[in-house]
């Protein structure tokens, strides 16, 4: 689960990392308002959306007085901002964080993530901060530097030290560089995080350490004991079809193509994906319904794929083995009583009750296209689709 940077930093605070003080605003009023309260010269008025990118966007403004906070809030507000992380159709803005403006000497990069190659957390930082830490990582790879961390122990004060040597803070703020870290660990290792990332992370004008920007994810497994995290949940950003099949306890994840795919098993769902590639066609989105879902379930599923609007065409790719096929047959067919179903749809089942999963389709009246294979029926729907 991702939340907004104002919420990351509220959090931040609270571990004792140090970042600016802000305040939320939902309107210019609220906006000019925060900003009084603020009280300083400079304040910056940042767009509060899930995704980065949003300095180059027009998404960040610094203002040097009040009205210039209320001619940027009104402006950033209702926007949507088109960065490289919220895809081509962006995101509207609908709140802002108002932050006190920040001396800064110099950015930096500072992340946790967790390396599934060491099954190991892992501190990474660059002295390259402000800009993507993927173009860091493709032009100038050796300026990140990475310290493991053994989880028996957790992060370690000569790692961080060493960290912060590496990325050249400047000496006499070594110290407080390495007690952000340790405190940023604090968080990621409490709160169950999947991503913590500040980029920037500055040096100040008046010689302290902190975090102009952050990036907190949560491991979603864990948040049944983070009801704190829960709440800085925002549907709002999230995408309605995966919030829908979060209720049915679908695995579901969106994706830019417009083929549709309903699949068993995360095994087969990637390798459908795969597929379709293979043969020219681009997947619209991820789907396991499950090994033992109910008809009542797969419905739910048929019904999210069908509710796409780029979906052009649905390919159902099975192999029963907890699943049985005439349940998947049975929820295909009451969606599509339900809702309709107008594009073309090519079925592939194999396994357990394939006879009675084949006979409900062939009864049912809609114009299925059979396949023999998942070949041929990712063959197929790519034809079909065009
Ligand atoms: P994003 O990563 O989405 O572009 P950031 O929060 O990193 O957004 O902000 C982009 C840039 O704006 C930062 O690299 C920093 O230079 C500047 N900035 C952000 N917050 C402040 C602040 N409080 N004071 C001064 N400059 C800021
Ligand atoms: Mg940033």
């Amino acid at each position: 689960m991702n939340i907004h940077e104002y919420q990351g930093k509220e959090l931040l605070r609270k571990y004792g990392v140090m970042v600016p003080n802000g305040r939320v605003a939902f309107s210019a009023d609220e906006a000019v308002e925060a900003a009084k309260q603020l009280g300083t010269d400079v304040t910056v008025v940042k767009a509060q959306i899930h995704a980065g990118g949003r300095g180059k966007a027009g998404g960040v403004k610094v203002a040097k007085n009040i009205e210039e906070v209320r001619t940027y809030a009104e402006e950033i507000l209702g926007k949507t901002l088109i960065t490289h992380q919220t895809g081509p159709e962006g995101k509207e803005v609908k709140r802002l964080l108002i932050e006190e403006g920040c001396d800064i000497k110099k950015e930096y990069y500072i992340g946790l993530v967790l390396d599934r190659a060491t099954s190991r957390i892992v501190l990474m930082a660059s002295e390259e901060g402000g800009t993507e830490i993927e173009e860091v990582a493709e032009k100038t790879p050796e300026k990140i530097f990475k310290e493991t961390i053994d989880p028996a122990i957790g992060l370690q004060s000569y790692q961080a030290r060493r960290i912060a040597f590496n990325i050249n803070i400047p000496r006499e703020l070594i110290n407080k560089a390495a007690a952000f870290m340790l405190g940023l660990y604090k968080v990621f290792i409490e709160k169950d995080c999947s991503i913590a990332e500040i980029n920037p992370l500055v040096v100040t004008g008046d010689g302290n350490v902190m975090a102009l920007d952050a990036k907190l994810n949560f491991d979603s497994n864990a948040l049944y004991r983070h009801k704190d995290i829960l709440e800085y949940r925002d549907l709002e950003e999230e995408d309605e079809k995966e919030i829908e099949a979060s209720k049915y306890d679908l695995s579901y994840i969106s994706l830019d193509g417009n083929i549709g795919c309903m699949v068993n098993g995360a095994g087969l769902a990637m390798a459908t994906m795969d597929i379709i590639k293979f043969y020219g066609g681009d997947p619209a989105n991820f789907l396991d319904v499950g090994g033992g879902a109910t008809a009542e379930k797969v419905t739910e599923a048929f019904k999210i794929i069908l509710s796409d609007q780029n979906v052009k065409g649905i390919f159902v790719n099975i192999f029963g083995g907890i699943m049985k096929c005439d349940v998947i047959a049975e929820g295909v067919v009451e969606a599509t009583k339900q809702v309709g179903l107008s594009i073309p749809l090519v079925v592939r089942l194999e396994g357990t009750n394939v006879e009675i999963g084949k006979k409900i389709l062939n009864e049912s009246g809609l114009n299925i296209t059979s396949a023999e294979s998942m070949a041929d029926g990712a063959k197929k729907i790519v034809s079909l689709v065009g």
